[in-house]
């Protein structure tokens, strides 16, 4: 619990300097990020975005699951975004497992089957980002004149690479 207990305290020192509380709900970028959940990402610094300005959806590696795509929806249809950013990363925990060996672990260290789970790892960074663009674009619940790009962000030089 002491993270937990650290970050409360942390909060306590940020909201006593609080002082943007007129920011509309809307993103003003009208921008949608989806990113990794990964520690060293820090998407609203490595793009320059200010509180208020994006939607930063985040999962394990970025990917355009259902509830990503979820979130899409609502950032579109009632919050006014009409661009999205794929972002996946170099050094990323999915290159790392497959489903298989996952699902095994957590047989021996849960007891549980998670056999019917798909954890979404990739072996090929670039080609993620390719599929989960193409996933976006062929949803029905994304209108074709939103515009999807993807990119690969490297955790050793903070630079960000657009995938075509
Ligand atoms: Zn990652």
């Amino acid at each position: 619990m002491a993270s937990i207990d650290q970050a409360l305290e942390a909060n306590e020192r940020y909201a006593r300097s609080f002082d943007k509380h007129a920011l509309p709900k809307a993103p003003a970028r009208r921008l949608a990020v989806l990113t990794c959940m990964d520690a060293r990402l820090d998407p609203q610094s490595f793009l320059g975005l200010e509180l208020g300005d994006a939607h930063v959806i985040r999962n394990a590696g970025g990917r355009a699951t259902e509830d990503a795509v979820r979130s899409l929806v609502i950032s579109q249809r009632l919050l006014g975004t009409n661009e999205v950013l794929v972002i996946h990363h170099t050094d990323c925990g999915m290159l790392t497992f497959s489903n298989q060996e996952l699902v095994d672990r957590i047989r021996e260290e849960l007891g549980a089957d998670a056999s019917g789970w798909d954890f979404l790892p990739f072996s090929d960074l670039e080609q993620s980002v390719r599929d989960d663009v193409e996933a976006l674009r062929r949803s029905e619940l994304i209108p074709d004149d939103v515009r999807i790009a993807g990119a690969v962000y490297d955790v050793g030089t903070g630079r960000l690479r657009e995938v075509g």
